[in-house]
């Protein structure tokens, strides 16, 4: 297996210095925030952080007053399609990093020669089309654009699918199994999906319908559930426990939160299964920005609030490949959210932003 995709260079790492003083934080690992600390970034890293009374900020920086409120890693949604919603209002909601799942070449250059410019776009990362038996979900999909979805037949196809999406810079390979709506890549294509992007380094995520095709993605060694799969009737639990061994979830519980999803998640957590956070951000529910109900649902399905702000932070950024994202420490990327309140004991305090920062430079419309 090849490595993971390399985070995306800086574009502008000529980013002024800024520091946010007095202030509580949360690094993103999951533990308590720590009170009383001073951030510095400059060149779109983060320099220092350590007590007020011993960083002070450096000459010329931006000062901003970080009483009453918490510094935490700007979000990362491992589930988007960004372009329903203006990019610069995603990243001032919150939201530094997104991963879209699916979405036409062009219109997916277009977002991505937006993402250059760091104070107006989340960072991008993108899987590009989503690969489909013929006449598979999501070629009638309503919400889809022409050109989101890549019907392949057979093994010889796939391959070569998988080979030109590498090479156009996917983050991710995209499959569609829902069965419900239409026919599903038989198992040796898609057993040859994964054989091909693992040549490439690169891991599958699945949109899966119901119990059949999750144990079919399940055997065919896909890494990674999209959502948590659709069918009210739910998964045998045995299923559950073996996904739990094998894959990472992105729930994405909030776009549809029916009893048998919100349970399969939770005994997935139970058994150890890893979650990363993502909201399929243009589809019901989910808002530009933090979505502070899929983290409240997440809670409910058995994350500690440690647990979640991780699944968006320091965990998202692991299972990405993103190394340097993520977190707040020292030589990380000045992706920086900072919000009034506490979101440990009120994850409200998310809806509640001052001031986001991509890569060091302020998001456009934040109060900073
Ligand atoms: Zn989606």
């Amino acid at each position: 297996m090849g490595g993971l995709p390399l985070s995306p260079p800086n574009p502008r790492p000529d980013a002024p210095p800024l520091a946010v003083v007095g202030v509580a934080v949360l690094d993103g690992g999951g533990g308590p925030p720590v009170p009383g600390q001073t951030v510095v970034a400059a060149g779109g890293l983060i320099e220092r952080v350590g007590p007020t009374d011993e960083v002070a900020p450096p000459a010329g920086a931006a000062v901003v007053d970080g009483t009453g409120a918490t510094l935490l890693p700007g979000f990362i949604d491992a589930h988007v399609h960004l372009d329903f919603y203006p990019p610069a209002q995603v990243l001032a909601g919150g939201v530094t990093t997104v991963r879209d799942l699916g979405w036409p070449p062009a219109r997916l250059a277009a977002l991505q020669e937006g993402a250059t410019t760091p104070g107006a776009s989340p960072r991008l990362l993108a899987a590009g089309q989503i690969l489909t038996a013929p006449g598979g979900y999501p070629t009638r999909a309503p919400w889809a654009p022409p050109g989101t979805a890549r019907p392949v037949e057979g093994a010889v196809a796939a391959a070569r699918a998988v080979g030109e999406l590498a090479e156009t810079g996917a983050a991710v390979i995209k499959v569609a199994l829902d069965d419900r709506v239409g026919p599903t890549l038989p198992a040796p294509v898609l057993a040859t999906v994964v054989a091909a992007a693992a040549e490439r380094g690169l891991e599958v995520t699945a949109h899966v319908g119901g119990a059949a095709e999750a144990a079919k993605a399940l055997a065919a060694g896909v890494g990674e559930l999209a959502h948590w799969p659709f069918d009210p009737a739910g998964l045998p639990e045995a299923l559950v426990d073996a996904l739990a061994e094998a894959v990472v979830a992105v729930p994405t519980l909030h776009i549809d939160p029916t009893p048998a999803r919100r349970a399969g998640t939770r005994r997935f957590v139970a058994r150890g299964g890893r979650v990363v956070y993502g909201t399929d951000l243009g589809n019901q529910g989910p808002p530009p920005g933090v979505d502070v109900e899929e983290l409240r649902l997440l809670v409910e399905a058995g994350l500690s609030a440690g647990q979640a702000l991780a699944a968006a932070t320091s965990v998202a950024a692991a299972h990405l490949g993103l190394d340097d994202a993520g977190r707040i420490a020292p030589g990380a990327r000045a992706d920086l959210l900072l919000v009034d309140g506490d979101p440990m004991t009120d994850l409200g305090a998310l809806e509640r932003v001052r001031l986001v920062t991509r890569d060091g430079w302020v998001a456009a419309n934040s109060a900073g």
